[in-house]
């Protein structure tokens, strides 16, 4: 039988690489949803080869139609009956609800819109424990572990385990990593959006200029794996080959090998718990040669340090971090402030913010409308 699939957020990077992966297993899936964003050209392709029962499109044109899917909001579309799983590939807070009305559903998720687990991590967790449901990663570090970690502690990766002592993220330092600090404040969105090993969206090449994305990983990490922040580490690895790595308290390391392509976590995600091929090249590590490891510079990367810090300070604060965050690249990539902005605009939102620890979707959506707000004003008042 063909796993019944939902896949918010088709049309970006994530989606189209899913999409890629269940053409390349004919027989395997049935696209039953896809949910895009803007792009109606991609969506209406998409909708096209894959016939799905259901579509949602974020902006609806009269130009577009989409004869023989029935129009249907992200939400619903993620709590059908009968789904194997929903893949939530979605950027940012548009995500979260999405999420939650899956799991409450009883479907299982795959989860590579990461920005919500950096804004409801604690939520998102208790509601897919709530109903035994396991989470499964799709980002390529929290692949990497959940693929190290199940090889010792079986499917109940969600939980510390004590034969875990430090999971270690990879970062490649991102599109800027050999810039001189100075140089930093003039650079353009087509520079940061160059990133030297991966193909992703937007949203996540700036934050991995800024290794914001870092400090968001950290934080999906801690949500995933149940690991505390105090056994969770940053190794930069300029080349994106070992994808992250679990240390063991016996001194042991384990990490996942690959070729820098998004199109393998996700293929794990969507077969798991089964490995199949994939179109991606193995590794040749003679012709590689070697592979290379050093310390993070915190000094010449501010945003990760702010992420770092939002998330030892916990409650709301990652919440705050996660919109400011997404306003701030949002006005990057307008042109409206500098790249170098990004970091003053995100900690003067989290230093203006003093409310209470929200304890509930509705209170996290408070959060995220005030960081938004309070980002804004910054941008009018900075902007250029
Ligand atoms: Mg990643």
């Amino acid at each position: 039988m063909p796993r019944k699939l939902v896949v918010l957020g088709c049309t970006g990077s994530i989606g189209q690489q899913a999409l890629d992966v269940v053409r390349a297993l004919p027989g395997r899936f049935e696209i039953v949803g896809l949910a895009g964003g803007s792009n109606l050209a991609i969506l209406q392709r998409q909708v096209t080869e894959f016939q799905p029962r259901y579509v949602y499109a974020a902006t609806k044109s009269s130009e577009c139609s989409f004869a023989g899917s029935r129009y249907m909001p992200m939400e619903e579309m993620a709590s059908l009956p009968d789904l194997d799983l929903v893949l939530v590939a979605t950027v940012g807070t548009v995500g979260l609800k999405p999420t939650l009305a899956a799991l409450a559903a009883g479907n299982r998720v795959a989860i590579a819109n990461k920005e919500v687990l950096v804004m409801a991590g604690e939520l998102v967790a208790a509601e897919a424990r709530a109903h035994h449901l396991p989470l499964l990663p799709v980002d390529s570090e929290h692949s990497a572990i959940w693929q190290c970690l199940r090889g010792e502690v079986g499917e109940s990766w969600a939980e510390f385990h004590p034969s875990v002592s430090r999971l270690l993220l990879t970062a490649s330092g991102g599109a800027f990593r050999d810039w001189q600090p100075g140089q930093l404040r003039e650079v353009t969105p087509e520079q940061a959006l160059a990133h030297p090993n991966w193909r992703m969206g937007p949203k996540v090449t700036v934050d991995s200029a800024t290794l914001m994305n870092k400090g968001f990983e950290a934080i999906e990490a801690h949500w995933l794996f149940g690991v505390p922040y105090d056994r969770i580490d940053v190794v930069l690895h300029r080349e994106s080959i070992v994808h992250s790595l679990v240390e063991f308290v016996d001194g042991s390391l384990k990490a996942q090998l690959a070729s820098p392509d998004m199109r393998l976590p996700i293929q794990y995600a969507l077969t798991y718990p089964d490995r199949l091929p994939s179109p991606v090249a193995p590794l040749d590590l003679a012709r590689l040669g070697r592979l290379t490891f050093g310390e993070v510079d915190r000094g010449r990367y501010p945003c990760f340090q702010l992420a770092l810090e939002a998330a030892a300070k916990g409650g709301a604060y990652p919440a705050v971090l996660s919109a400011a965050d997404e306003e701030a690249v949002r006005a990057f990539l307008a042109g409206s402030i500098a790249f170098t902005d990004i970091a003053g605009l995100v900690s003067s939102t989290l230093e203006a913010y003093s409310g209470a620890r929200p304890a509930s979707l509705d209170e996290i959506m408070d959060v995220d409308a005030w960081a938004r707000a309070e980002a804004l004003a910054w941008v009018s008042r900075h902007g250029r």
